[in-house]
């Protein structure tokens, strides 16, 4: 049984990421949010994009007010005022200033701008109190960024500080990748949908709905392909379909050692190239990745599509479980995020005791709180067998204990891995 980094870094290294070319799109500012950018955006506008004014007060050439005290002030006539928007029509001669704002445009002549709390006014002149530094309060063009040099480099996820970068730059365009395509199939003649009648020894197919609530929210399609009974022909055709119309494919269930447990074979039968069968974690140790070849238009027979195939554990804990550990950074590295596949992994203490029998890398579930700044996990109540899903709500943390651990004592540090984003950390209630 492969350890779970090993198979971590195995299932990244088996990941070929969209294509910038066949696999981008243009979308406009507005519907960027959560996009990935496919080509480095590099600006035409320098930021400051003009010489303007920091503050309030008066434009002066520094010569003129270097040597002023409140004694002996420097004593200017005003010959413009500059509002924002507002571009100077004069240039500030010695013995002149400006009256100008902030953010506005600084008028050629001058190099310095006065506050106006350093400054007394009388009409058409001002009096300059104390001496600013030479270049005070001027913000130069190009002092932030130049423009022909990288903006925003490829590969980052748009959010929202981005967007305003974009958008103040004058891009109301970006080239990002699509969406991936993940294909969904639940595997199981036991499994009946949320919305079907539910007879004796029947079980409900919740893997189908969490998997794409996980694939949404991780910024790809899913394409939900339903419930295939555990019959090696229906199985067939159904992974057949997936892998010849999706980037990547989910299937649940039918990857144990069970009489019915028939993808494995199925996927070799179709030619895939099985690289993982199980991993040593608890829950979601039977976990198969496979790979297929496939002739996309626009490939070379040299360089086919890749298309990953991981068959989960059908249990619905393992399944997520293995979803956040295994497919969430492969997924992360097909839509084309050049950075930040791995899942990310805090300290924290542990309100509980955890116990395992150390033999595969155990993962608990249940809540991430910060409590006076610190991390702290709170195992979800009942039973942490993995056939209870119920006491999966809510869960945006699971606690690991590596091989070789087999007990972390109540108050002690655990990592823990963030999951479910969608569920954010909060501030615990402390009860007084
Ligand atoms: P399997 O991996 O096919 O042996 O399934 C393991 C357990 O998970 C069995 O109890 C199945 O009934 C259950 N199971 C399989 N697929 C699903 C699913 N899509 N949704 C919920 N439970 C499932
Ligand atoms: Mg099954």
């Amino acid at each position: 049984m492969l350890p779970a980094s090993q198979a971590e870094s195995l299932i990244l290294d088996l990941v070929q990421p969209l294509h910038l070319q066949r696999d981008s799109e243009t979308v406009h500012l507005m519907a960027a949010s959560g996009r990935i950018l496919a080509t480095e955006v590099v600006g035409t506008l320098d930021f400051p994009h003009w010489d303007n004014s920091a503050m309030d007060g008066y434009a002066v050439r520094y010569a003129d007010v270097q040597g002023c005290s409140a004694e002996q002030p420097a004593v200017l006539d005003i010959v413009e005022e500059i509002p924002a928007g507002y571009q100077p029509q004069k240039t500030v001669q010695p013995g002149q200033a400006a009256r100008i704002l902030t953010g506005s445009m600084m008028p050629s002549g001058a190099d310095t701008v006065v506050i106006q709390e350093e400054t007394t006014r009388d009409g058409d002149r001002v009096s300059i109190l104390s001496p600013p530094r030479s270049n005070a309060f001027v913000r130069h063009q190009a002092e932030f960024y130049r423009a022909g040099t990288p903006l925003l480099s490829a590969g980052l996820e748009l959010a929202a500080p981005d967007i305003a970068v974009l958008a103040a730059a004058q891009v109301p365009t970006v080239t990002v990748y699509r969406r991936p395509r993940v294909a969904l199939l639940s595997t199981g003649s036991e499994l009946v949908g949320p919305d079907q009648p539910l007879h004796p020894g029947q079980i409900v197919d919740s893997n189908q709905y969490a998997l794409a609530a996980l694939v949404a929210s991780a910024g790809a399609e899913p394409v939900c392909l339903g419930i295939v009974p555990d019959q090696p022909e229906p199985l067939k055709a159904a992974i057949a379909r997936a892998i010849a119309t999706a980037d990547m494919v989910l299937s649940s269930g039918g990857v144990s050692v069970g009489d019915y447990d028939y993808v494995d074979r199925i996927l070799a039968e179709l030619g895939a190239t099985l690289h993982i069968r199980a991993v040593a974690v608890k829950p979601g140790k039977p976990l198969t990745v496979a790979t297929f070849s496939r002739q996309d238009p626009g490939t070379t027979a040299e360089e086919p599509s890749q298309i990953l195939y991981f068959g989960l554990p059908g249990n619905p804990v393992s399944a997520l479980v293995s979803f956040w550990r295994f497919v969430q950074p492969a997924l992360r590295k097909l839509s084309g995020l050049s950075s930040s596949w791995s899942p990310v992994v805090v300290k924290g203490r542990s309100h509980h005791e955890l116990r395992s029998d150390g033999k595969r890398e155990t993962y608990f579930w249940g809540q991430l709180y910060l409590a006076d700044g610190e991390y702290e996990f709170h195992r979800a109540g009942g039973s942490l067998s993995s056939g209870n899903l119920i006491n999966l709500a809510q869960t945006n943390g699971l606690a690991i204990l590596p091989v070789g651990h087999t007990r972390v004592a109540a108050g002690e540090e655990v990592d823990i891995m963030q999951v479910n984003s969608a569920k954010s950390i909060t501030q615990k209630q402390i009860k007084v």
